[in-house]
């Protein structure tokens, strides 16, 4: 039996489908790209930190239920002490356990364009993903078009990301409310970028019993940590336990989450100076007389360029050392769309200078 043979043999064809998730290498870039917050920690606190980190028993399994870093996270978000928390690998691995627990062949929705990874592992799964097309002027929900999804599709789990990404727009909440409403299953308000935004759906969990909020701390500032987390009824959260990995959250994730999240001052400060940067950033791209800057409630500027130049000036700014995101091959309303990160101030005027030479150039 020759190699393909055997890979066709053994794979679901929904798995020979995909194409798997590929992350530019970014050595050597100003990155942008990504969501992160650009800051690193104050020495102190680092020092601080790598003390915690001692009195991490490498050698024993971490906590499987990690109830301290629950306990801080609880404290952090106000939950309620009627709701429960699940902790994940990053809220990756939370949308993954959300898809797996559904029936074979549910249907799963979400506006479009929307996070990658809800369609990405729902192909993976031989899920029915629906993604229903925003509205093209400022993003918003189209809700009749939603109703009419849901009404047809009966999904069983819908996300919302609220901003969402990639268009960065908080959408209407009064829309959302009429959505989870209408749902026949389960909605999930994905909050990743709640520190940039402002608004929360957290204290309408009392309101929804189909409700779930999702929450990481990747872009607050902790992405290399790997940790989600989604709150709601103990008696969804029970079932999703069921099939979460026994110790996926491991004791340095643990301990240094924990750590950081009771010592979140200077990661109001950092949000503080993002969210300024933002504005800034922001109000440099609306001078640009040849792009539109779309407004974001998140830590991330969706901008359109020149009809059919993204890739030139993707690849241009890439060349001037700063690493943004092409969107344009997304298609739909991401045609001729890039996607940059706030930085620091240094790397913004980076970005924004490598970005006015590219137009420049492209006038010659
Ligand atoms: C970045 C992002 C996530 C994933 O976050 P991780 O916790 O790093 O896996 C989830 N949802 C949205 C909308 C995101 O942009």
């Amino acid at each position: 039996m020759n190699n393909s043979a055997l890979i066709s043999k053994v794979f679901r064809k929904e798995v020979l489908a995909m194409v798997a998730y590929k992350v530019a290498n970014a050595q050597g870039f100003i990155k942008l790209d990504a969501m992160e917050n650009p800051y690193s920690w104050p020495d102190e606190i680092k020092s601080q930190w790598l003390a915690h980190l001692r009195d991490c028993q490498l050698n024993r399994y971490p906590d499987p239920e990690a109830i301290q870093l629950i306990k801080t996270i609880r404290a952090l978000d106000h939950l309620p002490e009627q709701f429960d928390i699940l902790l994940g690998n990053g809220s990756d691995e939370i949308i993954q356990l959300l898809l797996m627990a559904l029936p074979e062949g549910s249907s799963v929705l979400a506006p479009a364009p929307g996070f990658v990874m809800y369609r990405q592992i729902s192909d993976s799964l031989g899920l029915n993903y629906i993604g229903v097309p925003v509205l093209e002027e400022g993003f918003d929900l189209d809700l009749p078009a939603m109703l009419s999804a849901i009404e047809k599709h009966q999904p069983l789990l819908i996300f919302l990301a609220y901003p969402n990404n990639p268009t960065s727009n908080l959408f209407n909440a009064d829309a959302i409310h009429a959505i989870i409403k209408m749902a026949p299953g389960l909605v999930v308000v994905d909050e990743a970028y709640a520190p940039f935004a402002n608004a929360s759906f957290i204290n309408q969990l009392k309101v929804y019993d189909n409700l779930l909020i999702m929450r990481t701390v990747s872009k607050l500032g902790l992405a290399g940590l790997r940790l989600g987390y989604v709150m709601g009824q103990p008696a969804l959260i029970e079932q999703l336990n069921k099939i979460r990995l026994p110790y996926n959250i491991n004791c340095l994730t643990q301990v240094t989450a924990d750590f950081a999240l009771t010592y979140k001052d200077f990661f109001a400060q950092q949000t503080e100076s993002i969210c300024e940067q933002r504005t800034y950033v922001f109000n440099e791209l609306v001078k640009l007389a040849s792009v539109i800057a779309y407004p974001s409630a998140a830590n991330f500027i969706l901008f359109k360029v020149p009809h059919n130049k993204a890739t030139d000036i993707f690849l241009s700014i890439k060349h001037q050392g700063i690493l943004i995101k092409n969107m344009t091959g997304q298609g739909g309303l991401l045609t001729d769309c890039l996607r940059v990160t706030i930085g620091k101030h240094d790397e913004n005027e980076a970005f924004l200078a490598a970005l006015r030479k590219s137009l420049a150039d492209l006038t010659l």
